[in-house]
């Protein structure tokens, strides 16, 4: 896998459509895929630089903040970039909306490319709340056992319901300090399989589930867990969207790509 830091990735020989995929999703790891076997196309996935082993791409990688909408829309000039796809997590509120502004400066198209979010089914025990603040309020006053499967960011929030019994699951280590009190921290990338969800959930004796509504199929496991052993189900709605054009399609991001 190439990893580029700085130099141009692309090629001046060949007059193509050139995309900037703004990655760190499932979704992006796809579209690459296809941009990649696709001989109209070349392409670049961005990722922020979170995990220190990112998968692996079908296009080469930059890694790294641009710098704010300002050193995005200057990547997108001096790149000479045709097309952006924002495959960001939907929680990435940032970053969607400087390229939503950085697009607009350059005169770049932009397209959201995204998972639909889940919905709760009839068995389903959810409280909908708007973030994490609002998730530690509604674990209640009673201390409980609860899986925060939302990621290190934004742990911190959890240090306000400090009576509560935390099992924190993440990728990466989290600072110590933005730990809760009482936190037991594990390791693991998903996709999880049901049946490792329910035995964890089981095992230790897990009574409430923290997640963001990230949507899709490869993180869903935990609320099927959560459903069958009756869990109460904190979902953290996702941030409001710019209002950029937006598809859970990748053949749409495609067509999008080639037009
Ligand atoms: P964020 O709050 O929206 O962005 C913070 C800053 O990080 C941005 O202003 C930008 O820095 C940089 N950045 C973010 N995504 C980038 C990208 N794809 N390429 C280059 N720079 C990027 O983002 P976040 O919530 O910290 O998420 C960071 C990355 O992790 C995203 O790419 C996202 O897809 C992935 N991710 C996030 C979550 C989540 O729950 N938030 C979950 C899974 C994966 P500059 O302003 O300097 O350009």
């Amino acid at each position: 896998m190439r990893v580029e830091r700085s130099a141009s990735v692309f090629s001046s020989a060949t007059p193509c459509r050139r995309a900037l995929v703004l990655g760190g999703s499932s979704e992006a790891r796809i579209l690459a895929t296809r941009i990649a076997a696709d001989s109209r196309l070349q392409g670049v996935i961005s990722l922020a630089g979170r995990t220190s082993a990112p998968l692996a791409h079908d296009l080469p990688i930059r890694v790294g903040g641009f710098g704010g909408v300002e050193g995005l829309t200057r990547y997108l000039v001096e790149e000479r970039i045709s097309h952006v796809v924002d495959a960001t997590h939907p929680f990435a509120g940032r970053i969607s909306a400087n390229a939503g502004a950085a697009c607009a400066a350059a005169g770049a198209p932009l397209l959201v490319l995204t998972r639909p979010p889940w919905s709760p089914g009839q068995s389903d025990r959810w409280i909908e709340v708007v973030d994490n603040d609002a998730a530690a309020r509604a674990l209640g006053a009673a201390p409980r056992r609860v899986f925060l499967a939302i990621g290190r960011q934004g742990v911190a929030d959890f240090r306000a319901a400090a009576q509560h019994d935390y099992l924190l699951r993440v990728i990466e280590p989290p600072r110590t300090g933005d730990l809760p009190p009482i936190c037991e921290v594990i390791f693991g990338r998903g996709p999880f399989a049901l049946e490792d969800e329910i035995a964890l959930m089981r095992d230790r004796r897990i009574e409430a589930v923290v997640t963001k509504n990230s949507g899709g199929a490869l993180a869903y496991a935990k609320i099927e867990a959560a459903r069958a052993l009756g869990l109460d189900v904190i979902m953290i709605a996702r941030p409001a969207s710019g209002g950029a054009t937006t598809t859970h399609s990748i053949d749409a991001a495609m067509a999008f790509l080639a037009s």
